[in-house]
């Protein structure tokens, strides 16, 4: 069986649904995302759903500026289309603790050119924004008005709904095997279920992402991390918290679901390296607990901060996979030397908020070769030549790219 589409996106996440989307609505006819499991089941499954200017807290350039404002825009009109996904404009609060050293709070979100609705909040105010502080224990914090918080999963459900609302196909269970080659072009894919030929492949995978740019003999040098998320149970959580983030606290960030905190940090221990340099396994369920454990431990010493992460009782955990690139930036645009493929990805644990904007940009670079968006130049999947070649440097050039960026 042989089958024919104008472009073909590979990965149902939250990056493939919003790219496939937008094909569509920059007019390519047909259309087709493959999925190999169920449409959002990877690392998207596991995503926060925090949606802010994480771009000047990153260092990063006008480029992530413009496309985290059009992500805004856009959640809020898909979610004023009637489709669900937990959308709330509750801003952002970077909050402080009266013991927390200055420099906590990055001075760069206050740049009023560049944020003009960033402000410094006192504590009391931080409280009134947030509701779940110990008032007295707070310094208070910056407050950006715009984003907010969504549920990652049923996000990219709605935007996988709005796709085939267009005319756009989803096909599930269906992994890509390999890619159609004809001399330097890829012309399609492989699946058990048959090729399908398409002018443009767009591979937007995830952690397995160079798996399938393996067949063309091209490697992005991006690093897969594993981040935790652990959820409690109803603890009294108003809906209105904006997306949290105490960075004292090994860069703790919390929301609410479901009356409860959906909250995690970083760690260092298992299992955040285990696939550095092996191959990511297809499922992320069966992994040592190691890091949810010590999210745990940060959980209990931000207490002090928020009691709320002092008394709950029960928890679920997810992991996911989120891919890291060596200067932080995104990975999205042509596989040099291969015409005809594309990718859509480099993450770097931003991919909710970036979600849109990337996949709007892959999009116009297929069909018009030019970021409109935005500038696609930083993201350029070539950038590096063969500067990282293995998973380990470029996880340590990543994380003195983000310490550097964090303290300015
Ligand atoms: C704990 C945690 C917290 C996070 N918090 C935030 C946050 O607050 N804000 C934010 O912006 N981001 C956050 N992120 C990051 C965000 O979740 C990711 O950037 C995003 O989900 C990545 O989406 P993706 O589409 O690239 O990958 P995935 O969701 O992994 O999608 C890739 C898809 O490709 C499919 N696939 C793989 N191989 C094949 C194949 N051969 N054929 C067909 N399909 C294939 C997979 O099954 C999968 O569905 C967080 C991530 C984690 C883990």
């Amino acid at each position: 069986m042989s089958e024919r589409a104008d472009a073909i996106v590979v990965g149902g996440g939250i990056l493939g649904a919003s790219t496939a989307l937008h094909l569509k609505l920059q007019g390519v006819e047909r259309v087709v995302l493959l999925e190999r499991d169920g449409l959002a089941q990877g690392t998207t499954a596991a995503g926060g759903g925090l949606v802010g200017m994480a771009s000047p807290l990153l260092g990063w350039g006008p480029e992530e500026d413009a496309i985290e404002r059009y992500g805004f825009g856009f959640y809020a009109e898909l979610a004023d289309r009637g489709h669900e996904f937990g959308w709330r404009q509750t801003g952002m609060l970077l909050a402080a603790t009266a013991d927390a050293p200055p420099e906590v709070l990055p001075q760069a979100l206050l740049d009023a050119e560049r944020v003009p609705e960033a402000r410094r909040v006192d504590a009391a105010e931080a409280q009134e924004l947030a509701g779940i502080f110990d008032v007295d224990a707070m310094a208070g914090g910056i407050y950006v008005a715009s984003g907010g918080r969504l549920r990652a999963q049923e996000a990219a459900l709605a935007l996988a709904r709005r796709f085939t609302e267009l005319g756009g196909v989803v096909d599930e269970r269906r992994p890509v095997t390999g890619l159609l080659r004809d001399g330097d072009s890829v012309v399609g894919v492989e699946t058990p279920r048959g090729r399908v030929h398409a002018e443009s492949v767009v591979l937007a995978a995830g952690p397995w992402t160079n798996e399938l740019l393996a067949h063309v003999g091209f490697r992005a040098p991006m690093v897969v991390l594993i981040a935790t998320r652990v959820l409690t149970e109803p603890l009294g959580v108003p809906p209105t918290l904006p997306a949290l983030m105490l960075f004292e606290f090994d860069y703790l960030w919390a929301r609410e679901e479901g009356g409860g905190l959906l909250f995690g940090s970083n760690y260092e221990c298992t299992p955040r390296y285990a696939f550095v340099d092996e191959p990511t396994p297809p499922r992320f369920s069966e992994l040592p607990i190691n890091g949810v454990l010590q999210t745990q431990v940060v959980g209990k010493a931000a207490a002090r901060a928020i009691p709320a992460l002092g008394r709950y009782e029960t928890a679920t955990v997810a992991h996911g996979g989120p891919a890291y690139t060596a200067d932080t930036r995104g990975m999205v645009g042509a596989i040099p030397g291969v015409e005809g493929l594309f990718m859509v990805g480099g993450c770097n644990e931003c991919g909710v908020t970036h979600g849109p904007g990337f996949g709007r940009l892959v999009a116009e670079l297929v069909t018009t070769g030019r970021g409109g968006v935005a500038d696609a130049a930083p993201f350029d999947p070539g950038r590096f030549g063969d500067r990282y070649p293995d998973g380990a440097s470029i996880a340590s050039a990543r994380s003195v790219a983000e310490d550097h960026a964090v303290s300015g």
